[in-house]
């Protein structure tokens, strides 16, 4: 690590404590962009990446709300607008009491590089609540989602700030703050994506990050002469993401065989193929149930509940080619980075947010795998709600083979930046650099055009 780099990164340490997922996003992305800044003094004398590091914008907000039962709850909100140079800020909201300032601040910054790496013009940002949606009635979900945004429709727009899904945010929450939108500001436009298909949404965004993410593997796959024909995969999590994930994959042959949720993961030997995969969309997304069901169901599949003491997550200790982390930030540590390349694995491709430590990175780095991180190989998700804005502007649906090969297209312009710009700052093969290169070059330029603002 440069000095200069060390410096800034002990710089954000010290001015935003208590928030170790931003400074390591920081941290992995200002490495990569040592390389840029020695041949770019103008960068680092317009103090670039020091501007992209601070939120243009950071708004905490109190969400109080009353539940079926008269009582009162109270929930903090967050919405921040990280970077507006090229486009207006797009990210989605997360619901889980895990949120905090510091993780929407990771995910923003995250969001910055992969918005500029999809071509389409859209600044960074993030935002959400400490609210647990898990358990609780539509009715619940309704009255929170409307209080949130009876605070929040004041900062959005459809030119301004445009909020999507995210952990905890699926289309019946788009719905519900879509509609609270509407009806305070008296309007019928773009201000969110991930709409319903008959008032606004468009065909494809349900499954765009996860239908991404393996187009983006299949591509540096490709580079090896390899397909996902046969090849067994390992996926975490049982949400949106890792849903269509699995749908992809089986669709271009390949083999799924884990899935997760918060309290345990399922192997199932023999594939979780399209009638399977079916009955995970009823219990995820209508019934609302855990992970566990699966075995229940699909007597040949082994549930092995979360183990707090392990220091090791053992879906990742199978044998495998290729892995999917799809659940959430930091679960793959590096002893779980170990474990894969130890069971084979040589492909990796995260349709989660920073799924894996620093420590883990490294040890993919190392190995020379086909490492895809988030910012790249997630990137189909927001690009798509790209998309689903351009249609809404010109008030015109695209048909479903569009969206698609708009899709395919995308992610395949995302791997070649990835590869260009690894090659271009003499670190061939490695996406990381790529991907924080290539988001990071748009968005520079755009703000030294833009002055000081
Ligand atoms: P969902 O809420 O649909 O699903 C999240 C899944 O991950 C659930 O199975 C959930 O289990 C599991 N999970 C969440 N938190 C944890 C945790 N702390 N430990 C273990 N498991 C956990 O979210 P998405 O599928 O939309 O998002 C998944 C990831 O993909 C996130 O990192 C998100 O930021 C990223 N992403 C999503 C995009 C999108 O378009 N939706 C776009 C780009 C990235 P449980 O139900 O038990 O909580």
């Amino acid at each position: 690590m440069s000095n200069y780099v060390k410096d800034l990164v002990a710089e954000v340490k010290a001015k935003n404590p208590s928030e170790p997922e931003f400074h390591q996003a920081v941290q992995e992305v200002a490495e990569s962009l040592s390389l840029v800044l020695e041949r770019h003094p103008e960068y680092r004398s317009s103090k670039i990446l020091e501007r992209i590091i601070e939120p243009e914008r950071t708004i905490q907000f109190r969400v109080p709300w009353v539940d079926d039962q008269g009582e009162i709850h109270i929930n903090r909100g967050y919405r921040i607008q990280m970077n507006s140079a090229i486009g207006p800020y797009k990210g989605g909201l997360r619901f889980h009491p895990s949120v905090t300032m510091g993780i929407l601040k990771f995910l923003a910054f995250e969001q910055v590089f992969k918005n500029s790496l999809t071509t389409l013009p859209m600044g960074g940002g993030k935002g959400g609540s400490d609210f647990d949606p898990k358990g609780k009635s539509d009715l619940k979900i309704m009255r929170f989602c409307q209080a949130f945004m009876t605070e929040l429709y004041r900062h959005i727009g459809s030119d301004t700030d445009v909020p999507a899904g995210d952990i905890g945010v699926g289309g019946r929450e788009i719905g519900y703050l879509f509609g609270q939108y509407k009806k305070l500001r008296n309007e019928f436009t773009g201000v969110l994506t991930g709409k319903g298909l008959n008032w606004g949404g468009s065909l494809i965004r349900p499954e765009a990050t996860g239908y991404g993410a393996v187009y983006f593997a299949a591509e540096m796959l490709a580079t090896r002469g390899k397909t996902l024909e046969g090849k067994k995969c390992l996926v975490s999590g049982s949400g949106n993401v890792a849903q269509y994930t699995v749908e992809k994959i089986n669709q271009l042959g390949g083999k799924v065989v884990t899935l997760s949720d918060s309290n345990g993961y399922i192997y199932d030997e023999e594939g979780i193929d399209e009638k399977k995969l079916a009955f995970i969309m009823e219990l995820k997304n209508v019934r609302r149930g855990r992970i566990s069901e699966y075995s229940d169901k699909f007597a040949k599949a082994v549930y092995t509940p979360v183990d707090s003491k392990l220091d090791y997550n053992p879906l990742w200790n199978h044998k495998a080619d290729c892995a999917f982390p799809s659940a959430t930030q930091n679960e793959v540590n590096g002893k779980d980075a170990q474990n894969l390349l130890k069971n084979g694995v040589y492909a990796v491709a995260e349709g989660a947010n920073m799924p894996t430590t620093l420590e883990g990175v490294k040890h993919f780095l190392d190995a020379k795998i086909l490492y895809g991180p988030g910012k790249a190989a997630n990137a189909g998700g927001v690009a798509t709600s790209g998309l689903e804005m351009s249609q809404n502007s010109m008030r015109l649906p695209w048909p479903r083979e569009e969206v698609d090969s708009r899709l395919r297209q995308i992610m395949k312009s995302i791997h070649k930046t990835c590869v260009d710009m690894a090659d271009r700052f003499g670190t061939p093969g490695n996406y990381v650099n790529g991907a924080n290169i290539g988001g990071f070059l748009k968005v520079a330029d755009a703000m030294m055009d833009q002055g000081i603002v």
